[in-house]
């Protein structure tokens, strides 16, 4: 009775397995530090012992799984399950990780970026749940995304599709992580907030003591979560960045809204942080900027799987 399924999430910094049956409930799970820097043979071995392990500690047979489903980085490719140098992963070049975990456990293997496979544990489990046009929008270090169209992950041509945070909005905007200038990301990811909030508290020394206090004094470790707390507290150069931040967001959703017209935009990590005080001036730009048929029948939301997110994203894929 093949009743369960494994997950595997590869990270840059840690590798997690669990075991989960077909409805999604985790049984057990197995967290390793992946040792990115000693090279993918170490990290396959590290993860074919660690399926092992998670398939013992839940107390069942190999023979009792049916599939493993495997949420990676991207660049990779879904069909043949090569996965093409993630900026994380170094020395993963052209690596066919869909075969040798195939091999290993002579089980069928589906891989999928880590966004794609997030929005499809979101409208699985989580904020998608009933809706058929689903779109999820990581805001963390990067800005990356997945699109759900009637269940299925929307890939494109060749698996490029849903990089919705190098859409360019200021084409003489700052430097972004893939080589352009003013993409989403560079202007709304926390390592982005946290530049702007830095170049104001630089600007404006007399009106950013909250910002400045609540980074320990240092302008250079103000973070996204200083700019939040900030603004909570009804700081105004806080509040006026968090503005500025949906303003941004909301122009690259309406974007998005235009095209896709989605039912819901799930938003993550940052945007789940912040809530309303996010969201409200990101659903007012998107009124503004979406033409009026999609953006009355679009719902923005927080993504609702949280700290689950990871593991969810890779037991999507198979159940
Ligand atoms: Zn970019």
């Amino acid at each position: 009775m093949k009743k369960h399924v494994v997950g595997v999430d590869i990270g840059g910094t840690k590798l997690a397995t669990v075991v989960a049956d077909t409805a999604g409930n985790i049984l057990n799970k197995v967290r390793k530090p992946t040792l990115a820097e000693r090279g993918p043979e170490y990290a396959l071995q590290l993860l074919f012992d660690m399926v092992h392990e998670t398939i013992e500690l839940a107390g069942l047979e190999p023979t009792a799984i049916s599939a493993i489903g495997v949420s990676c980085g991207g660049p990779l490719d879904t069909e043949t399950g090569i996965v093409y140098s993630p900026p994380n992963l170094p020395g993963w070049d052209a690596l066919p990780l869909k075969s040798q975990l195939e091999s290993e456990f002579e089980i069928p293997v589906t891989i999928e970026n880590d966004a794609n496979a997030s929005a499809l544990a979101e409208y699985r489990f989580g904020g998608g749940r009933g809706y058929n046009a689903v779109l999820y929008m990581t805001m963390s270090t990067g800005i990356g995304g997945g699109i759900v169209l009637d269940g299925q992950v929307y890939h494109g041509a060749n698996d490029s599709a849903g990089e919705v945070g190098h859409q360019i909005l200021l084409p003489d905007g700052p430097l972004c992580g893939c080589g352009k200038r003013g993409c989403l990301e560079a202007l709304c990811s926390g390592p982005a907030i946290a530049r702007r909030a830095q170049a104001a508290v630089r600007n404006e020394k007399a009106s950013a003591t909250t910002l400045l206090d609540l980074a320990g004094g240092r302008v250079e470790d103000i973070r996204s979560e200083h700019v939040l707390a900030a603004a909570r507290h009804g700081d105004a150069l806080a509040l006026h960045l968090v503005e500025e931040t949906a303003y941004y967001m909301g122009w690259g959703i309406a974007n998005l809204v235009n095209i896709l017209n989605p039912d819901i935009v799930l938003l993550g990590t940052i945007a789940v942080a912040a809530g309303d005080l996010l969201l409200n001036p990101i659903r007012k730009t998107v009124s503004e900027f979406a033409m009026t048929r999609p953006a009355e029948a679009v719902k923005i939301a927080p993504a609702q799987l949280g700290e689950a997110l990871g593991d969810l994203a890779a037991v999507a894929l198979v159940v």
